[in-house]
Order: structure tokens, then sequence, then C-alpha cells
């Protein structure tokens, strides 16, 4: 996977995003402040933007300055959380030119700790980390069994699903979200679909052309 592999990616998030901002707004209204769709979709349009007008040439370079304009443009706890994910995996990948499948897992690993590190939320908390923590681990563990690309991204993207599900029947205990306590319950997270949307961004992207 090269650069225009990651590029392919976020041109698929930011796609999505728009696509389904309206979805994700309302879910952050059920338990939030009604903004989650608006926020990514402005933010992933600037990134769009700035990744037209650089033209990073490394996956890396690609995903710091993901990251970077997410944190400039994201206003809301999501903006510094996605922006020092993908800041975090593009710091992983260094300036490789190419990115395979054991790197990748790297990549997504390091997005993980830095969006724990910074939110300080665990598993069961009603946040992104539910979405990304059980997608992280299924990825790591198919690329070590030797799963193709097809068999990993599979896995990722079904438990990315299975744990944006599982935030239904949680109480959110960080963010905004824990301010109504066991009123949280019943209602999907907003930061775990639009995680599980990003993570199917990947495999889609993937499953269209040569990585
Ligand atoms: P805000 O809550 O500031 O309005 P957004 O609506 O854009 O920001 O994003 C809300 C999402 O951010 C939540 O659904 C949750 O997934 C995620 N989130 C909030 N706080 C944390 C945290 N401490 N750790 C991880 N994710 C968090
Ligand atoms: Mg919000």
């Amino acid at each position: 996977m090269d650069a225009e592999f990651f590029r392919a990616w976020i041109a698929e998030i930011a796609a999505v995003v728009q696509d389904q901002r309206d979805h994700l707004t309302q879910l952050d209204a059920a338990i939030g402040d009604a903004d989650h769709g608006t926020n990514l979709a402005r933010g992933f349009t600037a990134v769009q933007t700035a990744l037209g007008d650089a033209s990073p040439a490394t996956p890396g370079a690609v995903l710091q300055l993901t990251g970077r304009t997410l944190i400039s443009t994201v206003g809301g706890a999501s903006g510094p959380l996605y922006g020092t994910a993908f800041r975090r995996a593009a710091k992983a990948l260094g300036d490789s030119p190419g990115v395979d499948l054991a790197a990748l897992a790297g990549a997504l690993a390091a997005a993980l700790d830095g969006v724990r590190q910074l939110g300080a939320a665990g598993e069961g908390e009603k946040t992104m980390v539910d979405a990304l923590a059980p997608a992280v681990a299924a990825f790591a563990k198919a690329v070590g069994d030797g799963a193709d690309s097809t068999t990993a991204l599979a896995a990722l993207t079904g438990a990315a699903d299975a744990g944006a599900q599982a935030t239904i029947g949680m109480q959110a205990t960080k963010g905004r979200a824990s301010y109504l306590g066991p009123r949280s319950v019943g209602h999907e997270d907003p930061g775990a679909a639009s995680s599980a949307l990003i993570l199917h961004a990947l495999r889609d992207v993937a499953a269209r052309g040569p990585a």
C-alpha cells in the first residue's frame, strides 16, 4: 500500500462521512450535542483540500497531514482524538514508501494507543474505543495468523461493527454522553459508529484495487 492508496482511503472516508453526516449527527443528538456528523464532514473536507494542495509523497506524510488538519479544523472531542490517531499511525509508518499488512497492523495499534492516552477511555465506556479496540485486536490476530488482506480487513470491519453495536447497551462514562448517566443507555455511540465507517472505508478501498 503506497501513498496513493492512503490518499484513496482518506478520500473514501471524506465521501462516506459526507454521506452519513446526518446519521452521525442524529446519533449525537440522542446522547450529545448533535454535531458529530457536521464536525467530521467539516474536518475531512478540510483534509481533502490540504492533501490536494500538498500532495504528500509517503503514506506516513498523508496520515500526518490528515491528523494535523483534523486537530486544527474539528472542534469537539472527536477532532483531537481522530487527529491524534492519524498522527500516531503516521509516526508508526515513518517515511517508508510502502506499507504491508504487518506495518498497517502496527499503525492501527499506535492510533488506538493515541486515542486511549488522550481520552483515557477504556473499553466499555461507550466511546470510539469500543469499536477501535476490538477491530485493531482482530486485525492484528488475523495478520499474525497469516491471513490475506481481504480476510484480515473483513475481521477488522466485522469487529468494529460488533463493537459499535455493543455500545447501544452501554452507559457512557466518558465524554459528553456521560452527563446523561443511565439515560445514555439504548443509543449507539456516534464516535464508535464513525470509527466503524472509517475502517469500512479502508476495507472498501483495498477491495477496489491493488494495494
Ligand atoms: P463532542 O462530544 O465534543 O461534541 P463529537 O460529537 O464530535 O465531540 O464526538 C463525540 C464522540 O467522541 C463520542 O461519541 C465518543 O465516541 C468520542 N469521545 C468523547 N470523549 C472521549 C474519550 N474521552 N475517549 C474516547 N472517545 C471519546
Ligand atoms: Mg458532539
